[in-house]
């Protein structure tokens, strides 16, 4: 079986090794570079950030996450040479108004990752002795890890790369579906080239909506911007995530901190500026005051792609047979990346599946008016 993929970000890459995995071929396009889009501009939390603010789909698909990306680690690194860095930090939460429903919520979803408790000031000093004094207490989520992801995309173009069943067409934007009959044989792109297959799937990110008209179901995926900030400490200087007010601060082991994150609708642009910079650094120094004698190293902004209450689309799109949906995970494609390509593939090849897909089903996609191009 044949299956082109348009998209080498998280969603993409994932759906292409668990395919090839299971014995197909894949052609993979990317307009730029694989792999340097927002699954490089995230944090890698590997859990929706207070995860009761979100929709039990969410939940769901990233409660697989970890586990799945470990295994790939495992399979992976020996070939790769590249440990995308599964960190168990574990996380504080500082947002008093999150503490009871944060303490509840584990028990009442059952949802062991999510199992918390809470600090006092002595307590919360021996877990992170880093934080600010003004914070005397604090929820710990000791189960929460993070992921580096510009390395587990790294390992992932590796990997597919010398796959003898994978082709990369980076710099190659796709402009067009081959479609006759209702059914897709391929794709061609922009410079007018037709590559066929037996099965497309668009995993285009924050870029979805384009293919709305094409498709002829309004697509309601936008780009968020979110920029952030690296900080460079000594290795292992922070040893928890930290969480206040929506921004946090996730320590890499070799003791690179990402801070973040904003959101602003800037269209497509990743452009930063010093005022959002600016209030990103002032709420971390928040949390941790101590790294204002560390050096910023590297500012950057990307473009989640985010969905009516930040659900994906994952599945068989409407209508058209032989093309599928995995986009739309708007603040968490990193966490939900490894469950929801497994779905994907799960579904394409006729597979039992490991979670529910009715409520990630592409079929809500509503029909497109045309008057409102
Ligand atoms: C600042 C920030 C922090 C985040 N933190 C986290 C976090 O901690 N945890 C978490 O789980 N998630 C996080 N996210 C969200 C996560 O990064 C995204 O949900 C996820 O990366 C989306 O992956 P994707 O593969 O769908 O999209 P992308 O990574 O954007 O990839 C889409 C790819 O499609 C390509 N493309 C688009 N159109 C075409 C076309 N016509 N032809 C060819 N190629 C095309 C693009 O070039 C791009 O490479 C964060 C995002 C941001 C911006």
């Amino acid at each position: 079986m044949h299956i082109a993929i348009i998209g080498a970000g998280i969603s993409g890459l994932m759906s292409a090794l668990e395919l090839a995995e299971q014995g197909c071929s894949v052609d993979i396009f990317d307009q730029q570079q694989a792999g340097q889009a927002a699954s490089w501009a995230g944090g890698g939390i590997l859990s929706p950030m207070y995860p009761w603010r979100y929709a039990p789909e969410v939940n769901q698909l990233a409660k697989h996450g970890k586990s799945l990306y470990q295994t790939w680690n495992e399979k992976l690194r020996p070939i790769t040479g590249i440990d995308f860095q599964i960190h168990d930090t574990g996380m504080l939460i500082f947002d008093q108004e999150d503490f009871e429903i944060g303490l509840n919520y584990a028990n009442r979803y059952q949802e062991p990752m999510q199992q918390c408790e809470l600090l006092d000031r002595p307590q919360l000093q021996q877990v992170n002795p880093h934080v600010s004094a003004q914070f005397q207490q604090a929820i710990y989520f000791p189960q929460l890890s993070s992921v580096r992801n510009p390395r587990l995309l790294q390992s992932l173009i590796y990997y597919l790369k010398q796959h003898p069943a994978v082709r990369f067409f980076e710099q190659c934007p796709v402009g067009k579906l081959v479609i006759q009959n209702k059914k897709v044989h391929g794709i061609e792109t922009e410079d007018g080239q037709k590559f066929t297959a037996n099965h497309v799937v668009i995993s285009s990110g924050a870029w979805s909506q384009l293919w709305q008209q094409q498709i002829q179901r309004n697509i309601p995926v936008h780009p968020v911007q979110g920029q952030m900030l690296l900080f460079k400490t000594p290795a292992n200087w922070l040893p928890t995530m930290c969480m206040n007010r929506v921004m946090y601060l996730i320590p890499r082991q070799d003791g690179h901190i990402v801070c973040g994150s904003s959101m602003a609708d800037t269209g497509f642009s990743t452009a930063i500026d010093s005022q959002t910079q600016r209030d990103i650094l002032n709420a971390c120094l928040k949390i941790v005051p101590e790294l204002a004698q560390f050096p910023i190293v590297k500012r950057w902004a990307g473009l989640r792609p985010s969905s009516p209450e930040g659900i994906p689309y994952i599945g068989a799109m409407p209508e058209l047979e032989n093309l599928w949906a995995n986009f739309g995970h708007f603040r968490n494609g990193l966490c939900m990346g490894s469950g929801s390509a497994r779905l994907l593939r799960q579904l394409i090849l006729g597979q039992d599946t490991l979670i529910d897909p009715q409520a990630y089903s592409p079929q809500r996609l509503k029909q497109h008016n045309l008057m409102s191009c």
